[in-house]
């Protein structure tokens, strides 16, 4: 796919009516936001849009409403942060593409920011109903792609409206893009990919995708039994997809056969059972992972482990990292995934970190700062790993 997309900077929108998808889909709780990292993440578009005097009209979804009004999901909210972040009014449109929407933006002046209603009040939206696209395109000149995040979903406010309008991306897609795009498909070597999380049907395609391309590929977190268990291993309790055991085989094949190196966790840390609560503290063992006992599962990788991978990831040029080597949201079962963050850290390699748990666990262990590029769209960078062609950038004009 052609990731070499026209940006805002390639066109004009001084004076014009500039409809911006963005992603203001934040978190949540007793109708106040409680990380409004996604709205701070497209101020850079936005504040450039309003200083070349565009008239600005910005969407997005919030939740899921399903087609209904829920005053819940209302946008208002965002309405609200983003104007103290501009320091300027937002005005809110009551509707998403209808007559308070249409008569908002008819009098904008140049340099006003208005949002639009939850595009997901509207059913169309996730059928990429053409009525919508339509609806939403009339109300504007040109497309602004924003939403990294929801670039995985030919929606009608995220590749639809762009049959109908000029489109271009912003810059966090921009951003995203590029620093994604270039890693895939001309990445600096040694080329590492690190992979985890917990299980290995939700990345099946990311890893024999990323096959073709890395040097080193590292699998840990709760993927990793699986291939263990393929590799004839006992792994007791641990969390193993009986179904996939063919294709880890044949994912190991195809490492030797293109002569990636592939690196699984020797050691790993043990206990009895999963933590519960999560965070509950837990006694825990390290053994090898040719010796795991029948009655306990493997919840995070061991210290030789971490050495081995962290080691890996130090030697490289390019890391993709991917899902937490452990159970990290409890304190003791997060030593391999604050390892392998570490190593990334520290590492002169460009990183890239990509996957909602582990850009959660980046953030929550303090090392965010410390790697170049944490993307903001978890889906949407699973899929860019996948080699997917991804219908919100794909409805973007070329350079
Ligand atoms: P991401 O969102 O970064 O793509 P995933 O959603 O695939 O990551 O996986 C994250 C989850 O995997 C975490 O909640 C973590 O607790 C879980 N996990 C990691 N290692 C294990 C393990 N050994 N056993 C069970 N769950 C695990
Ligand atoms: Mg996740």
């Amino acid at each position: 796919m052609n990731y070499n997309k026209k940006s805002i900077e390639d066109i004009e929108v001084a004076g014009k009516r500039v409809l911006c998808r963005c992603d203001f889909n934040v978190p949540t709780k007793e109708g106040k936001i409680t990380s409004d990292k996604r709205i701070v993440a497209a101020l850079p578009t936005i504040e450039y849009l309003i200083e070349k005097g565009a008239k600005v009209i910005l969407c997005s979804h919030m939740g899921k409403p399903k087609g209904e009004w829920k005053p819940e999901l209302s946008l208002k909210i965002v309405a609200d942060r983003l104007s103290e972040l501009l320091g300027k009014e937002v005005i809110m449109a009551s509707d998403v593409a209808g007559e308070d929407s249409k008569a908002k933006a008819a009098s904008l002046k140049d340099g006003d920011v208005m949002l639009l209603e939850n595009t997901r009040y509207i059913k169309g939206e996730t059928k990429n109903d053409p009525e919508l696209s339509k609806a939403l395109a009339e109300l504007a000149d040109v497309f602004v792609n924003d939403a990294f995040g929801a670039a995985h979903r030919a929606h009608s406010s995220t590749s639809g409206v762009a049959d109908y309008l000029p489109a271009v991306s912003g810059y966090l897609v921009q951003k995203e893009v590029s620093i994604m795009g270039k890693a895939l498909a001309n990445p600096e070597r040694p080329f590492v990919a690190i992979l985890g999380g917990a299980k290995v049907s939700d990345k099946l395609n990311v890893i024999n995708n990323l096959l073709e391309k890395v040097d080193t590929l590292i699998i840990g977190g709760g993927m990793a039994y699986t291939f263990l268990a393929a590799q004839g291993y006992t792994v007791g309790k641990s969390l193993v997809d009986n179904e996939k055991l063919d294709y880890c085989k044949e994912m190991m094949a195809k490492a030797k056969a293109k002569g990636v190196n592939l690196l699984l966790p020797v050691d790993t840390a043990v206990a009895a059972s999963f933590p519960s609560p999560i965070d509950a503290e837990i006694p825990v063992e390290y053994v090898d992972c040719t010796a795991i006992p029948t009655d306990q599962m493997g919840l995070d990788i061991g210290p030789k482990a971490c050495a081995e991978f962290a080691a890996a990831a130090k030697a490289a040029k390019t890391v993709v990292w991917n899902g937490p080597m452990g159970v990290f949201e409890n304190p003791t079962l997060a030593k391999g995934t604050i390892a392998v963050a570490q190593a990334l850290a520290d590492s002169d390699a460009v990183t890239i970190v990509g996957g909602g748990d582990s850009a959660a666990a980046c953030e929550q262990l303090g090392f965010a700062d410390k790697i170049t590029h944490i993307s903001t769209g978890g889906g949407a960078s699973l899929e860019f790993l996948e080699g997917l062609e991804l219908p919100g950038i794909a409805c973007l004009e070329d350079k």
